[in-house]
């Protein structure tokens, strides 16, 4: 049954779209259309401006007490939604059904609950020699979101701007709409009061700009690809709006001398193939010592060959179809440079998977022998697609870590925790996991260079949504 979606949530209301046009949403292991969504004309974008401008006044005087009430009866009512979740992943996205709840749909529980417990942040007075320095919510915000997180990245901006007392118009990707009705649903049954939260969907390169340049808007929160992001910042400068950007990455995975190679190499494969290689913060370079090359490859060959790519509904399939035939053909287009460029294909290929011949899959795949100057080595690929580079010195591992124009994350993994942390401080990117480590809500995420600007989640992605205020004596 295809799900028609026609109607916007804008001042806690369901109303009907002004435009005429809809997007079709199309499953990517079937192709077949599951929704259609309404596309937002000029008129629903400031229809949704005044409704947030005007539930600004009261939501930003409620105390840090009701605000938290009301995030966390969301977070509890997402819960019980949870199967409505894994089914809009799985019909929009290609969620593999047995990874969604752990992959797409716990952590965002998580964090609206985390963002919860940081409501009262907004209170904290700073007090300096009778001068007072004070909080405040920055105002009414675009929020931007992309597809391959829809929930997860949804909440990292919805869930702090709530906190903070901030009013809201969100707009979710063309690919993945269907998550963030769920999500308006949700506060509407919660009894978020009307013009918190508003929610229009639509074409990026139509509404993204008149969002990010829209007279009521005091902040745009984006995430997405570095060209759109770069947009977006021109379209908010000319009113000077704070801008938070989180783009994209190409970030690189440090094995050292000593590590564990088998836990490392494991470790790095599957960070790679999760979410069919459609993370922002994927290891998609791993440079590894001259002296275990050998034994590196034998090692990724057998973890990447483990992975069975296919049908998201069946129960064996570890990764599944990319967002859309148009990042299939992209992507197998990486994989046939790859092969010109000389390097050596370990697992994988240009083309379908075995046993599929149909959708928007590739074969998960890992290159050995790439050099830094290598397109498939610089370029964000934004698929299953890994890449194994040497390196003769640690010296020489960290600079071709940081040659990247990307600074989104990184990772080390080497003898020790100290060995480790001691790289760690080197690595030019907002993030860096040692040994293993997993994202968390609580920590700092954003990037350095062209990966962006500002930082969602922990208490810096807070305060992104927080003026300062100084009352002096
Ligand atoms: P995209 O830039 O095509 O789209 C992202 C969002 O921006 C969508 O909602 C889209 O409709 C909208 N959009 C498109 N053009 C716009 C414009 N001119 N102005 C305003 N909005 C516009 O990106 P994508 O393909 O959806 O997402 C993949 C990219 O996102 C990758 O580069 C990935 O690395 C990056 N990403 C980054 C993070 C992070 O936290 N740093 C997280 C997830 C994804």
């Amino acid at each position: 049954m295809i799900q028609k979606l026609s109607k916007f949530y804008i001042g806690g209301k369901w109303v009907t779209a002004h435009g005429q046009t809809v997007t079709e949403v199309v499953n990517p292991a079937s192709l077949e259309v599951c929704a259609t969504v309404a596309n937002a004309t000029r008129a629903d974008v400031d229809a949704a401006f005044e409704a947030a401008k005007h539930a600004f006044d009261t939501w930003s005087q409620t105390s840090a007490t009701q605000r938290k009430t009301f995030m966390l009866a969301a977070a509890d009512a997402m819960e019980r939604r949870k199967d409505d979740f894994v089914d809009a992943h799985v019909s929009t996205l290609g969620v593999p059904r047995t990874q969604a709840v752990e992959m797409q749909i716990d952590g965002p529980i998580e964090a609206m609950r985390y963002f919860a417990g940081l409501c009262d942040r907004v209170d904290e007075v700073e007090e300096s020699e009778g001068m007072l320095i004070t909080r405040e919510p920055v105002g009414v915000c675009a929020l931007i979101n992309p597809w391959n997180y829809p929930l997860l990245q949804m909440i990292g901006k919805v869930g702090p701007a709530l906190a903070a007392g901030c009013t809201m118009v969100e707009k979710p990707s063309e690919e993945t709409p269907t998550v963030d009705f769920i999500m308006a649903e949700i506060f509407d049954e919660i009894g978020l009061p009307g013009g918190v939260f508003n929610l229009i969907s639509g074409i990026g390169s139509e509404i993204g700009p008149l969002m990010s340049a829209h007279p009521l808007a005091d902040m745009v929160s984006f995430t997405g690809s570095t060209r759109s992001g770069i947009s977006v910042a021109e379209q908010a400068a000319p009113s000077v709006k704070r801008v938070c950007q989180e783009l994209g990455g190409k970030s690189a995975f440090i094995i050292a001398e000593g590590a564990n190679l088998e836990e490392a190499v494991e470790y790095g494969v599957n960070n790679v193939f999760l979410n069919a290689g459609q993370t922002c913060d994927a290891l998609t370079r791993m440079l590894i010592p001259d002296s275990c090359y050998t034994q590196v490859v034998e090692i990724a060959q057998r973890v990447g060959l483990a992975h069975i790519a296919g049908d998201p509904e069946s129960a064996s399939t570890t990764v599944g179809p990319l967002v859309a035939m148009r990042q299939k053909e992209l992507i197998d287009k990486y994989l046939a440079i790859g092969i010109e460029e000389g390097a050596q294909v370990l697992v994988g290929g240009v083309g379908y998977p075995q046993g599929v011949n149909t959708g928007a899959f590739v074969k998960p795949t890992i290159f050995a022998n790439v050099t830094p100057d290598m397109r498939i080595a610089r370029e964000e690929i934004f698929g299953p697609v890994l890449c194994i580079m040497k390196y003769e010195s640690i010296e020489q591992a960290i600079e071709i870590a940081n040659s990247s124009e990307f600074g989104l994350s990184s990772a080390v993994w080497a003898k020790d925790k100290v060995a480790a942390t001691k790289i760690a401080k080197r690595m030019r990117a907002g993030q860096c996991f040692i040994q293993g480590g997993y994202f968390r809500v609580d920590a700092p995420f954003g990037g350095f260079k062209q990966s962006g600007n500002g930082r969602e989640w922990g208490h810096a992605g807070m305060d992104e949504y927080l003026e300062i205020k100084a009352i002096i004596a």
